[in-house]
């Protein structure tokens, strides 16, 4: 194993890291100060710094970098710049780190955002011509953007397989029923597509009665009927939706695969965007711990420097030991992502899944800890920091879903 960055992903990271520390890092407060206050006023939107940092950052070929090696050089090709670099996940983590050291902000600077990101695989790796003309182009150019709408109010939605929110075929034409929630990006006044996975053969196996359609967010009978607040925060201007669907109807050619072909699909989305989420949360990991030490350095009690009382110093180190173990669990997934695909990495996903969030978790409550009553405040980045890791815990997938996947396997071994 050789987790030694290609030249071009070398390259890459360098241009990441400058832009992320010289062009993100200085705004990203005025940028959230921004969308707060028009939040506020009822409008959600991005401000226009956003606009003028992704110019700059496409501009350097800094755009769709996530996109995977397989089909970056077809769409290189095709789109110039659009096509992304042809990185694998091994090369890809590191950029994912730094765009980390921003939540929300920074990927979507470099059009590397979730739940896009997911989506923009989703139409590459299965879409029609048509449906990548109509939808995939408009994503890759950052015109539009979207959301994966799966999560159900009435049913246990950690198991797929309850899903009963309908989309049946009725013709030309299929007809979808049913209510969705923690459905991300709808808030976003340009999410023009959802993708949804709805109950389309309740007679068929287990996975086999879904089905994927794509569906324009302007469709007649699909409302937004609120955003759901995470930990009290909206995450404006993206938002988490509540999304009732009253007998739409959309053409037969927006269903994804094929009928009943919904759980293909999620296999095949759900590993690299695993990794994306991972690797940016060890980069706000870092952060934690950087201001952390910053802190503790600064203030001093009982006549010492903060960092030089009690445990601290250990706390520091076991932040240290945590991230870099996390991280180089990581790089394993992603280098088993690469040699084999998903099927591949099946237990390594699910592990980073588990230790991820967790580990960012901890090492955020440490860093606010050290930073006394501020560390709480909105003066600071790490209580935003600390809900993302938490909320990351259960989107995706919860914790106790990908031990249980981790289990099956390694018992398997000894069958
Ligand atoms: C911030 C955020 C963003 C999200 N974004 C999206 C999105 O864009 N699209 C989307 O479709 N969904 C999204 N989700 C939803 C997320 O994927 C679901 O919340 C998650 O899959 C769990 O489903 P549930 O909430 O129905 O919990 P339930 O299925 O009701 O599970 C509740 C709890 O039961 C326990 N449990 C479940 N299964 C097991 C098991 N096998 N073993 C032991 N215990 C178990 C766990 O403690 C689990 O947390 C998002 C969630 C959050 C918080």
């Amino acid at each position: 194993m050789d987790f030694s960055p290609s030249p071009r992903a070398a390259e890459l990271l360098e241009l990441v890291t400058t832009f992320v520390r010289e062009e993100i890092e200085p705004v990203a407060g005025e940028y959230h100060r921004q969308v707060s206050q028009t939040a506020a006023d009822g409008v959600w939107a991005d401000p226009p710094i956003l606009g003028q940092l992704r110019e700059k950052a496409r501009a350097q070929g800094l755009w769709n970098l996530f996109l995977p090696v397989e089909h970056s050089e077809e769409y290189a090709k095709r789109y110039g710049t659009h096509g992304g670099a042809g990185l694998t996940n091994s090369d890809y983590a590191p950029l994912a780190e730094q765009m980390g050291r921003v939540t929300h902000l920074a990927p979507y600077v470099f059009n590397s955002a979730a739940p896009d990101t997911g989506n923009m695989e989703v139409l590459l790796r299965y879409g029609t011509d048509e449906q990548k003309a109509q939808w995939l182009e408009p994503l890759l150019d950052g015109q539009i953007r979207s959301a994966f709408t799966m999560t159900e109010p009435d049913v246990a939605s950690s198991d797929a397989t309850n899903m009963q929110a309908t989309a049946v075929v009725d013709g030309d034409e299929v007809v979808i029923n049913g209510r969705k929630w923690w459905s991300t990006g709808v808030g976003h006044p340009d999410c023009k597509v959802l993708v949804f996975m709805g109950l389309g053969d309740p007679e068929a196996d287990r996975h086999h009665r879904h089905t994927m359609v794509l569906v324009p967010r302007d469709t007649p009978g699909v409302t937004v009927e609120r955003l759901l607040s995470t930990m009290n925060e909206y995450d404006a201007p993206v938002g988490h939706g509540e999304v009732s669907f009253d007998d739409v109807r959309v053409p037969k050619e927006n269903i994804l695969l094929g009928e009943g072909r919904a759980f293909e699909i999620a296999q095949g989305r759900l590993g690299p965007g695993r990794v994306h989420h991972c690797m940016r949360l060890i980069g706000q990991a870092e952060v934690a711990l950087e201001l952390a030490i910053k802190r503790g350095l600064s203030r001093t009690a009982f006549g010492k420097p903060i960092i030089n009382l009690g445990g601290n110093r250990e706390r520091i180190a076991d932040a240290r030991m945590a991230i870099d173990q996390a991280r180089l669990l990581v790089l394993n997934a992603a280098w088993k992502l690469d040699e084999g695909g998903p099927l591949n990495a099946l237990s390594e996903v699910s592990q980073i899944k588990v230790v991820v969030p967790n580990m960012a978790q901890q090492v955020i409550d440490m860093a606010m800890q050290l930073h006394g009553g501020g560390g709480l405040s909105g003066d600071f980045p790490l209580a935003g920091m600390w809900t993302n890791a938490r909320a990351l815990r259960l989107a995706d997938g919860p914790d106790e879903v990908h031990r249980g996947v981790v289990a099956r396997l390694e018992i398997e071994k000894h069958r």
